[in-house]
C-alpha cells in the first residue's frame, strides 16, 4: 500500500484529465496560430480552458496568461513589472518566507539595483498587514505576499494587504503567489485588489509544466519575459501548450466544483490528525490558526527529517522534510527560520500535505506510524 501525503510538492493527475490530455496529443493535435480546420479545433480547447476560469473565477478572458507553472508566472509578474514600473521607482517589499521561485528573481532585481524590503512574520509565520502598509513609499512600485506557504500552510491575510498597499499608493502592484491555495482556498482576486496572480497545474491534479499568470488590467501591460512569435497578447511568446492547458483547465474545474466540500473534510481530517499528533513527547505543528488544512508541518525533537521521512518510506507512507522543492540543497529554510525556529528544529521538521482525494484511513494510517517510529528512533539515537 502506497500513501502519498506530499501533494504539496506535486499531485496525482486526475484520470479524466490525462484522458482528455492523450485525445489532444493523438488526435487534436495542431497548432492554434494555424489557420486550418486542425489548428480551428486546437484553438477551441484554449478558449474553453479560459471560459473555465473567466466562468468560475470572473476573470476577464484577456487577463489571464498560460505559462510552464509557477516559477515562470511568479518571474514574469515580479521582472515584467519592475521593468514595466521602472521610471516610476525601484522599491519593492516582499516576505521572508516566499518560495525560493519569488526570492530568486527577486534577487536577481536586487543586484541590478531595485530595491527589496522584507516585511516581519510573526511566530505563527503571518505578516502584520498595517506594518507591511507602513513601508509603502512613492517609489514602491511592486509588493508580493504569497497566499499559502508551501511548508507550513500558513495563510498570509492577502485581501486585507491588498486594499492597504492600494490605499498607501494606488499606483503600486501587488502580487499574490497562490500556488498552493488556487483551487483549495478561496481568494478573490478582484477584492483583494490583486494585479498579478499566479497558479500551478501539477498541484491540483493538473499536468505539470503548465500555469497561468492572472493579470488585472493595469498589469496587462507588464514587460514579457518571453519574446517570438507574439503569442498570447505578446505577453508570452512560443507555441502555445494546448494538451497541458487544456489539462490544467480541466483540473481546475474539477478542484474548483467541489473546493468546500474538499475543504470542510479535510479541515476536519486535519483537526483529527493534529489532536493525537500533539500526543506524541516533543512533537509541535507548526503555524497557528490561520493555516490551510492541506499541509501540516510538524518538529519531532531528536529525529532528523531525513531519518524519519526514510523509515515513514519503509512502510509506504510518503512525506517531504520541510521543503519539497528545496530539499535538494542543504540550506536550513528560511521560512522556519524567520518563524523562530532554530536551525536543529528546522532539519527537525518535515510536512505532510493532503490532498482532495486523502482519506481518513490514509491520515490513521500516517498517525499509527508516527507513534510508532518516533520512540523508536528516538531510542536508536540515544544508544
Ligand atoms: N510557489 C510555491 C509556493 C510553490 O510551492 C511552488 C512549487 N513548489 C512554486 C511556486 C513553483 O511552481 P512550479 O513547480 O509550477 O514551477
Amino acid at each position: 500500500m502506497e500513501i502519498y501525503l506530499d501533494n504539496a510538492a506535486t499531485t496525482k493527475v486526475e484520470s479524466a484529465v490525462s484522458e482528455l490530455m492523450v485525445r489532444i496529443f493523438t488526435e487534436d493535435y495542431g497548432n492554434p496560430s494555424s489557420l486550418h480546420k486542425i489548428g480551428y479545433r486546437a484553438e477551441q480547447y484554449i478558449s474553453e480552458a479560459l471560459n473555465v476560469f473567466s466562468g468560475r473565477l470572473k476573470w476577464k478572458r484577456k487577463n489571464v496568461v498560460f505559462t510552464s507553472g509557477g516559477t515562470e508566472s511568479n518571474n514574469t509578474a515580479l521582472i515584467g513589472a519592475a521593468l514595466f514600473r521602472e521610471s516610476r521607482g525601484k522599491h519593492i517589499i516582499t516576505t521572508p518566507i516566499e518560495h525560493p521561485s519569488v526570492s530568486e528573481p527577486l534577487k536577481f532585481l536586487e543586484s541590478r539595483g531595485w530595491e527589496i524590503e522584507k516585511t516581519a512574520v510573526n511566530e505563527e509565520g503571518i505578516i502584520d498587514p498595517e506594518e507591511l502598509k507602513s513601508r509603502i513609499r512613492p517609489d514602491t512600485v511592486l509588493v508580493s505576499v504569497m497566499h499559502v506557504n508551501n511548508e507550513t500552510g500558513s495563510i498570509q491575510p492577502v485581501e486585507e494587504a491588498g486594499k492597504l498597499i492600494k490605499e498607501a499608493n494606488p499606483e503600486c502592484l501587488f502580487h499574490v503567489d497562490d500556488t498552493q491555495g488556487f483551487g483549495k482556498l478561496p481568494l478573490d482576486a478582484a477584492k483583494g485588489q490583486i494585479d498579478l496572480l499566479t497558479a500551478s497545474s501539477h498541484k491540483l491534479h493538473g499536468p505539470k509544466g503548465v500555469g497561468l499568470l492572472y493579470l488585472s488590467d493595469i498589469a496587462t501591460h507588464i514587460k514579457p519575459l518571453m519574446y517570438g512569435g507574439g503569442q498570447q497578447n505578446g505577453l508570452r511568446s512560443g507555441t502555445i501548450n494546448v494538451p497541458g492547458i487544456a489539462g490544467f483547465a480541466k483540473a481546475a474545474e474539477l478542484i474548483l466544483e467541489g473546493r468546500e466540500a474538499s475543504f470542510e473534510r479535510i479541515r476536519r481530517l486535519r483537526k483529527d490528525f493534529v489532536s493525537e499528533v500533539v500526543k506524541i513527547a516533543d512533537v509541535k505543528v507548526n503555524g497557528g490558526r490561520s493555516v490551510s488544512p492541506y499541509i501540516v508541518s510538524l518538529t519531532v525533537r531528536g529525529v532528523r527529517s531525513e531519518v524519519l521521512l526514510h523509515a515513514l518510506e519503509d512502510r509506504g507512507i510518503y512525506v517531504s522534510a520541510g521543503s519539497a522543492c528545496s530539499s535538494h540543497k542543504k540550506h536550513v529554510s528560511p521560512t522556519l527560520k524567520a518563524m523562530g525556529l532554530s536551525d536543529g528544529e528546522a532539519e527537525e521538521t518535515i510536512r505532510l500535505s493532503f490532498s482532495r482525494h486523502t482519506t481518513e484511513e490514509e491520515a490513521a494510517e500516517a498517525l499509527a506510524a508516527l507513534n510508532e517510529l518516533i520512540p523508536s528512533l528516538r531510542r536508536f539515537k540515544r544508544r
